[in-house]
């Protein structure tokens, strides 16, 4: 480990304030360690057009890679969009990673940041993207020095072009998290999310048609490429392709960043990845996907965790897989009220059903006496149907299931 020079980092300093902060930057692979290992070398390929990128799209179609950041769109499907509007065209790397016990993206750029800059060259080649805007959230400020020192080696070794990747901060607001808000962030304004159409693939950064990828995603490109699509996918369970990075937290005995192949249930989770349950607790319910993905009871152990499938029929979703395991020592109703409490704080105020919304809920589950169930559900109703955004669209997740399979707790 080593100190990081406070005067080479602004987020550090500003995160100091009088009292002196020092970050430790984590031993991770540098520019130089990772080529020795041949790092670059499926860039240097693909960039020669030795490999074409029609096949580079099959490949991340074919492997069934999807979006990591939460959304799991397909990625190969992405490029095949973003390629098909006319250029200039842009990327964007969301490293926003602010919804609610997600810390994978962290892990994996504080180890080998440059899986996810080779991932993003050789995506960016592939929509031709003229330059990268790499969105890092302004709380890691160890992975923000890390990105600074492995670009400028990257444009020392002549890799990249100085200012190809471009570096930007956030400022803490979970709503530029969302891809659209991010981008306003990006352009210098308030991170409000856009209606949509267009999509940003058609109308993205500054107008352009734009690719954008969550860290993970990218991370995966280099190796999907030279071990095969079928090497990808086979880490899955079956109909369900590809392994992920999960970020497990709550009442286990080793939470953490576990890898573990998409489709993994929750029973999985707990006893062959994380140890079991920790001492003295009972394992009584879960967040499949941090804030917005609902709580589920126990009872739902064995349903696979990914996208769509099982899980939406339960109206949750597993979205940047962050896992919260709750135990027969928490209250599922004050768990409900203190995401539908962050989300009040976080709603960016543009719509009122969301504004407006997540204020109201958070009045009807802390009325005295018995909840308001016809109200609550008419309050559901209306944030899920009119909110602009899914922050809105998403928010009464975690109150449909405390009514639906928690009603001892009512
Ligand atoms: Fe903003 Fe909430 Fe509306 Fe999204 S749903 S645009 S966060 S007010």
């Amino acid at each position: 480990n080593r100190e990081v020079d406070h005067a080479s980092a602004d987020g550090l300093l500003k995160l100091a304030g009088e009292g002196g902060f020092d970050a430790i930057i984590p031993d991770y692979v540098n520019l130089y360690a990772y080529q020795e290992y041949g790092g670059y070398g499926t860039y240097e390929r693909v960039k020669s057009g030795e490999i074409p990128i029609q096949s580079l799209l099959d490949a991340l179609s074919d492997a069934g890679l999807r979006g990591l950041g939460g959304a799991g769109f397909p990625a190969g499907k992405k490029w095949g969009f973003v390629r098909s509007y006319d250029g200039p065209r842009l990327m964007t790397i969301n490293g926003d990673e602010g919804e609610p016990g997600t810390f994978k993206d962290r892990y994996l750029l504080e180890s080998d940041p440059h899986r996810t800059l080779e991932g993003a060259l050789i995506a960016a080649h592939a929509v031709e993207a003229e330059r990268v805007y790499f969105y890092m959230r302004d709380e890691y400020p160890a992975v923000l020095e890390i990105l600074r020192t492995e670009i400028a080696a990257l444009e020392a070794a002549e890799l990249i072009e100085p200012g190809f990747i471009e570096l930007r901060r956030g400022a803490g607001a979970y709503i530029c998290g969302e891809e659209s808000a991010m981008i306003e962030s990006i352009e210098g304004k308030r991170g409000l999310p856009r209606h949509r159409p267009p999509y940003i693939a058609e109308v993205g950064l500054f107008g352009r048609p734009t690719l954008n990828h969550n860290v993970e995603t990218l991370w995966w490109i280099r190796d999907i490429i030279e071990n095969g699509a079928k090497w990808f996918a086979d880490q899955g369970k079956p109909d369900h392709p590809g392994p992920r990075s999960w970020s497990v937290s709550g009442r286990v005995k080793e939470p953490g960043v576990k890898l573990a192949p998409a489709g993994v249930t929750i029973r999985e989770l707990i006893d062959e990845y994380c140890g079991g349950m920790a001492d003295g607790h009972v394992f009584k319910a879960y967040l499949p996907g941090g804030a917005s993905g609902g709580i589920l009871p126990a009872g739902f152990d064995d349903v696979p965790l990914d996208f769509g499938g099982k899980l939406a029929e339960l109206d949750a979703f597993v979205g940047s897989h962050a896992v919260v395991v709750l135990s027969d020592k928490d209250s599922v109703k004050d768990a409900t009220l203190n995401l539908l409490k962050f989300f009040k704080h976080e709603s960016c105020g543009q719509c009122t059903p969301c504004r407006s919304g997540t204020e109201k809920m958070v009045a009807l589950l802390q009325k005295d006496g018995p909840l308001d169930e016809v109200a609550i559900r008419d309050l559901e109703a209306v944030m899920r149907d009119a909110s602009i955004c899914g922050l809105g669209q998403a928010a009464p997740n975690p109150v449909n299931h405390l009514l639906t399979h928690f009603r001892d707790e009512l």
